[in-house]
């Protein structure tokens, strides 16, 4: 549960050599496999929420053999699992490797039930779609908020933005350092083993974005982890500075970290793929009782959904016409909706995915043919034909509280189909139950429009906006009931993870909010006066009130009312103060403005150069 930078549930590090001193005085190896497989460890300054006192703070690593060991410069990494003397969850990993067991039991019971053969077992398969912004290096350093919290708390809109969607996937063109970037960052990846198989140009200025071939979620976890540390190492090399945060920059798009989710044996049939899963079981309503399974987990438990994409960067981002919504709705799709709706009243039929011919009516582009189905980039929780794909998540997340919730909820509905399939209900008249008490929470249309989101919540579909509050949910009875049936988290384990992410998100405002105090009395102000223009009395006046606003933190009692201020602290005072700063900056001359713009951070295309010798390379 530790962080960096901006960034939560980054890996802790031990590094330790494999040598030793003889009785001789001579050096020799020294390196035991008990020590790959255990270690002891103290971390204590590592947040724990209350589940480890300094008088009993012993702390243990154990290997964990899903995820490849990984090999770096002079190091071995050795994924591991980090719990406290009593074995309570102290790190993100083994909450997500009990849910991958619970998947695996449940999902093997259930698919056996309707005719399939699980017995290699279940997994989660991901494959983590990264989005970060790549900014000149010299400018970062005239940015106090980058440099310490990730984002620009002040800083007026360019006049050029993303008007004109012209970063979108425009050419990987050589004349900017972004390319060679890339390129190194895929290439240090190559040699850890982790295939980072795509690369292109954002929407924002700026922002680019990576995806790896999937795999298991352990594993994928993992590599993302060092995939965004590569990013970070990599981009100085090249004069650049990777940002990581979900909202760098105010006005153009944030980034996210598409999580892309489905389930399979281990030998490889996917059970959302229906023609898999109709060869393997031979039964035409083994697809639409899983369908109906996970239809009805992400109606009951929305809510903890959306606390596994509150971070702090993340408050910014969803229900901005860039992001989903903090509104938990999944869409389908017309031509699986239409079949799951006869598939409720009474029909049986396989499900086959509709196709169509598009003709271009060209001789030279002859017709090809697509599925029936479109997408849907609005959706929180879009089926995309063999996975669901959560396009909430944030780009700096570590995501395996994300692919825990997912887990464990799909898991619960997995086991409570069995249950009831095994006590001889029929396994369609279960599904068809839940999916007509479940079915408001698919939705087929635009997620962005406000009428839609209306009927969305007045329908009873689960919408938290407030990401402080969405956390305060782990620890509801409905959820503590859940985790602790599957075996995924105890009551205990869900109360310190809600402290450990409320004090995250107080920490981050802080920082914030002193950073711009500072930026204010440093920078602003300073050059407002050097000028003799601008809101030079407001400005002084903003700078007490975030003094007192951090002190009104500081004197709360408990984690939760700290983070309640902090999220009023940010979303509301420093937004109306950043309107201030940013009114001096329109009028200060540039010449007396200290702090880099907009649009010296934003255009590498019109601010810096590639360096011509790593291309020969
Ligand atoms: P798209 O733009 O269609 O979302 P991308 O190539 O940007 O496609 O990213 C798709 C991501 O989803 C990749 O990381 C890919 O490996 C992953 N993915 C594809 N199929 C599956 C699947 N069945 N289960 C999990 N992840 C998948
Ligand atoms: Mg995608």
């Amino acid at each position: 549960m530790a962080s960096s930078g901006v960034r939560h549930g980054l890996t802790g590090q031990v590094q330790n050599m494999m040598l030793k001193f003889n009785s001789d005085g001579d050096v020799e190896q020294d390196f035991k496999g008990k020590t790959l497989v255990k270690g002891e460890t103290d971390g204590s300054s590592f947040p724990n929420g209350g589940l480890r006192g300094t008088h009993c703070a012993g702390g243990y690593l154990a290997v964990d053999t899903s995820s490849p060991i990984l090999c770096r410069g002079d190091t071995i990494f050795i994924p591991s699992a980090f719990v406290s003397y009593y074995g309570a969850a102290l790190d993100e990993k083994t909450p997500l490797l009990r849910s991958n067991s619970a998947l695996d039991k449940n999902g093997s019971r259930l698919f056996g039930l309707l005719g399939g053969d699980a017995s290699s077992g279940v997994q989660a398969n991901i494959g983590l779609e990264q989005e970060i912004f790549l900014i000149p290096r010299e400018e970062y350093y005239r940015r106090p908020d980058l440099q310490l919290t990730g984002r620009t708390i002040m800083g007026k809109n360019a006049p050029r933005g993303q008007e004109m969607c012209d970063h979108y996937m425009a050419p990987l063109s050589s004349a900017t350092a972004a390319l060679a970037c890339m390129q190194e960052i895929q290439d240090e990846c190559w040699r850890m083993g982790i295939p980072l198989k795509t690369r292109h140009r954002e929407v924002a200025p700026n922002q680019f974005e990576f995806a790896p071939l999937y795999g298991s979620n352990t594993t994928q976890i993992d590599q993302n982890v060092f995939v965004m540390q590569i990013i970070e190492e990599v981009a100085p090399k090249h004069g650049l500075a990777a940002l990581l945060q979900e909202k760098p920059f105010n006005d153009v798009n944030g980034s996210g970290k598409h999580n892309n989710w489905s389930i399979a044996t281990r030998s490889g049939i996917n059970f959302l793929a229906p023609d898999e899963v109709m060869e393997a079981t031979g039964n035409a309503e083994a697809f639409p009782v899983i369908m109906a399974a996970i239809v009805a987990a992400v109606d009951e438990n929305g809510d903890l959904m959306r606390a596994a994409i509150a971070s702090p960067g993340n408050d910014f981002r969803l229900g901005a016409c860039e992001a989903p919504p903090a509104i938990v709705s999944t869409y389908l799709g017309d031509d699986m909706t239409n079949y799951l709706e006869a598939f409720v009243n009474g029909e049986s039929a396989e499900y086959k995915p509709g196709k169509k011919t598009l003709d271009l009516g060209t001789r030279e582009v002859l017709p090809f043919e697509v599925p029936a189905e479109d997408r849907n980039r609005t959706s929180p929780f879009p089926y995309g034909g063999a996975r669901f794909e959560f396009r909430a998540v944030g780009s700096a997340q570590n995501v395996s509280l994300v692919n825990t919730v997912l887990n464990t909820i799909a898991a619960e509905k997995f086991a409570e189909f069995a249950d009831r399939i095994e006590a001889g209900e029929k396994p369609a008249d279960v599904a068809r139950e839940a999916l007509k008490k479940h079915w408001k929470v698919i939705f087929n249309g635009d997620n962005y429009c406000e009428e839609s989101q209306q009927m969305l919540t007045d329908s009873g579909v689960w919408r938290i906006d407030s990401g402080v509050e969405a956390i305060a949910t782990l620890s509801s009875d409905k959820n503590v009931a859940l985790f602790e049936k599957m075996n995924v988290f105890t009551g205990d384990e869900l109360s310190a993870r809600q402290d450990v992410l409320h004090d995250h998100y107080t920490g981050t405002v802080e920082m914030e909010a002193l950073t711009m105090i500072d930026m204010i009395n440093q920078h602003v102000i300073p050059s407002v006066k050097e000028s003799g223009v601008g809101p030079l009395d407001e400005l002084t006046a903003a700078a007490s009130t975030l003094k007192a606003a951090v002190a009104e933190i500081h004197a709360a009692d408990t984690s939760i009312d700290k983070a309640r201020l902090a999220r009023v602290l940010r979303l509301e005072t420093m937004i109306d103060i950043r309107e201030t700063c940013d009114a001096a900056e329109e009028v200060v001359p540039a010449e007396n403005w200290t702090l880099a713009t907009y649009k010296e951070l934003l255009f590498l295309d019109s601010h810096t150069v590639a360096e011509p010798e790593f291309f020969g390379e």
